[in-house]
């Protein structure tokens, strides 16, 4: 029996402006070819059109214009990119038909819309890959990475410098993914970026078209709604505590994204966060806290620490520890300072000793054990959703509540579970905790 190999779709490229756009186009049409894409010579045998376009003069801009009309008068499915991108108001007023537009560097971007306007059609006899991707994760969870780099100067931290400014994924292509994945098995996607409450920023918070109908704006709280809509478990981490971030505990409260915050505070005391150079470092974070218990009462906040930073005098993490009381996170870690080679904090005066990084370190590790095993025990007796991690030969199996992401957080230790899967979700009843974790059983489904 002959085997039918789908043929890939044809891309077309009027690339247009100086050499930089040149080379631009060609790591393009490399990034598509090495996909499988083929590579059209004209408008006729194209699926789909990118006009990468000039805007340094008016006349560029204009003859930029001319292509794209051209390229729709002749295929119809045209994708622009380049310089002119920047300009997309203009472009859309005069082709409202264009299928997506991006700025100049844009690759992820260009290739996102590539892929959503001219999917490659699966192949079990020559995709080297599923569809959702290899993963080093269990097939039951998944990452999903809605952006890279940060804005933020945090002196302590070297991400900026290697990983440059906010670049945020387009939110169609993020929930084009988050789906594949949800196909491939995935029953939680757990939402990562340096700072998800930044997401769409660089991008204007535009909105884009979804396949469905409707479109997706680039901004944290649509982005975490639309992911909360395709029925898997949704975990935002590494979230700031703007005020944007309140629109999204509503959303957590109706059951479309976990009652759960990764919020890296990383301290307490003022003066130590000024130091820090820390975004969203409002000393009304109590009262935040507050009011999102009193919306979500459930909601499980989890965060990290940094102790011995230089300069943290005792009052500073007295300090700390007097808001941590007060604060009652679910979930907490904690890191002695450490001076990464290039962070502007090692210049500060200062420096505490290792001794005194280690003493605080345990204070703050015993604090929070008391913090979380008090919470804890206050579950004994309830009824929790559970999803399940491992199951074991001995009849027990190991899974999670919604207050708890995988590898940082505790874990829900369950008798008389193996009949349950990795990835099932069960009604759990809560039978004892210790510091970090829960003991159960599942309930009949
Ligand atoms: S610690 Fe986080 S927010 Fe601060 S600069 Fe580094 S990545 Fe950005």
């Amino acid at each position: 029996m002959a085997i039918e190999i789908p043929s890939p779709p044809k891309i077309g490229m009027v690339s247009l402006g100086c050499p930089k756009n040149l080379v631009d186009s060609e790591r393009i049409l490399t990034k598509l070819r090495s996909e499988g894409y083929g590579l059209s010579p004209d408008y006729a045998g194209a699926d789909v059109v990118l006009v990468n376009t000039c805007g340094f003069l008016d006349s560029a801009k204009e003859e930029s214009l001319e292509a794209i009309g051209e390229a729709i008068a002749e295929n119809g499915r045209v994708i622009v990119t380049g310089c002119m991108g920047d300009e997309a108001d203009a472009i859309r007023a005069r082709f409202p038909n264009v299928l997506a537009i991006s700025g100049a560097h844009q690759y992820e971007s260009v290739v996102g819309a590539v892929h959503e306007a001219a999917p490659m059609p699966p192949s079990p006899y020559v995709d080297l890959v599923p569809e959702s991707g290899l993963k080093l994760t269990p097939r039951h969870y998944s990452y999903l990475k809605i952006s890279e780099g940060c804005n933020h100067r945090c002196s302590f931290c070297i991400i900026p410098s290697i990983r440059g400014d906010l670049v945020s994924r387009r939110p169609d292509a993020i929930l084009r993914e988050a789906e594949k994945l949800i196909a491939a098995g995935t029953r939680e996607l757990l939402v990562i970026s340096q700072d998800t409450s930044a997401y769409g920023l660089d991008l204007r918070h535009a909105s884009y078209p979804l396949k469905s109908g409707g479109e997706v704006r680039a901004h944290m709280t649509d982005l975490a709604r639309e992911l909360g809509r395709l029925g898997a478990w949704v975990r935002l981490h590494y979230v700031y505590p703007y005020p944007h971030v309140d629109q999204v505990i509503p959303l957590m409260a109706e059951g479309l994204v976990l009652p759960y915050l990764d919020i890296p505070f990383q301290h307490a005391s003022p003066s130590v966060l000024r130091a820090m150079k820390r975004p969203a470092n409002d000393a009304k974070v109590l009262e935040r806290l507050a009011a999102w218990r009193s919306i979500c009462p459930d909601i499980a906040i989890r965060s990290t620490f940094v102790v011995g930073f230089p300069g943290e005098t005792e009052e500073d993490f007295q300090y700390l520890l007097d808001w941590l009381d007060e604060a009652q996170l679910d979930r907490v870690g904690a890191f002695r300072f450490e001076p990464v080679a290039g962070a502007t904090a090692n210049d500060l005066p200062g420096a505490v000793p290792e001794a005194v990084k280690e003493e605080r370190y345990a204070r703050i590790m015993d604090k929070c054990a008391a913090i979380s095993a008090a919470k804890l025990e206050a579950k004994v007796g309830r009824t929790l959703d559970v999803i399940i991690d491992l199951v074991d030969d001995e009849g027990g199996a190991t899974g999670r509540s919604k207050a708890d992401a995988p590898e940082i957080d505790g874990e829900v230790h369950l008798r008389d579970a193996g009949h349950l899967q990795p990835g099932d979700v069960v009604r759990v009843e809560i039978e004892e905790a210790d510091d970090h974790d829960l003991f159960g059983v599942p309930l009949p489904a």
